[in-house]
């Protein structure tokens, strides 16, 4: 069962997404070579608590830190860790913060330095994929023409999605009903209803959709090691249409 969402439990949700979009928008100018996934970690974890959030990652499932970082041929879920990132790295950032018992969530994958021109239009591609599945977000509209958006968005540019992990619902829970895939034809699942909040996030390979979890037990990267991009937000569908809730560059 898909979960409505309440103009009052909005208004929280809407401030924990503001949050997560301006901790993103820090981090975003903080990347630069040198700096380690560690360092980016502990600028999340100040940033959210100053902004009066919790970091909903920390102690999530285990996990250790209360930001995602995933380098280059890693899809999702990386460790923050003394790993110094390198011109022409890429770096995929993925922040939660939960505010008074609600959840807002959102990545963005960011160039390091000089990156080539073959690995800024993956980025740009997997971002474009991200605002097509958006747009799909809409009172009855179905859930898999958001789905069926952003495969399109990515294999017409000869890239692939990631099937072994989805975006999902959010709200009290960091993750909800529904599951919404990154693949599959239009016109299918439940009917969406203004009050659903979606966290929409397509992970793009440069090569083969296939993935694999380190032994750390969360990393996880690509099979065949090519490049992999991430971007997502949390998003209200509404009468009005999609409103997106975590803003980074508002
Ligand atoms: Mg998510």
């Amino acid at each position: 069962m898909i979960e409505l969402k309440s103009p009052s439990q909005m208004e929280l949700m809407k401030e924990a997404g503001r949050i997560v979009g301006q901790v993103l928008r820090r981090l975003k100018e903080a990347v630069r070579p040198g700096i380690s996934t560690l360092e980016l970690d502990h600028l999340a974890e100040e940033a959210i608590l100053k902004l009066g959030g919790r970091p909903a990652f920390k102690g999530y499932r285990g996990f250790p830190a209360s930001l995602c970082t995933s380098v280059n041929e890693e899809v999702v879920h990386g460790i923050p860790s003394r790993r110094r990132l390198q011109p022409g790295d890429i770096v995929g950032l993925d922040v939660g913060v939960a505010l008074e018992g609600y959840f807002s969530d959102a990545a963005i994958t960011v160039p390091v330095d000089g990156i080539e021109p073959k690995v800024a239009n993956l980025l740009w591609i997997a971002e474009s994929a991200l605002r097509k599945g958006i747009h799909m977000a809409k009172p009855s509209g179905r859930l898999s023409d958001i789905s069926h958006a952003i495969q399109q968005e990515v294999e017409t540019h000869g890239y692939s999605v990631v099937r072994d992990f989805v975006g999902h619902g959010i709200g009290t829970q960091l993750h909800e009903a529904p599951q919404i895939p990154n693949y599959g034809k239009p016109g299918y699942g439940p009917v969406l209803k203004s009050g659903m909040v979606l966290a929409i996030e397509p992970m793009v390979n440069q090569g083969k959709p296939e993935v694999e979890v380190l032994a750390d037990g969360w990393t996880a990267v690509t099979k065949d090691r090519s490049l992999s991009a991430h971007f997502e937000h949390t998003v209200a569908v509404t009468d009005d249409g999609p409103e997106i809730l975590t803003r980074w560059n508002a």
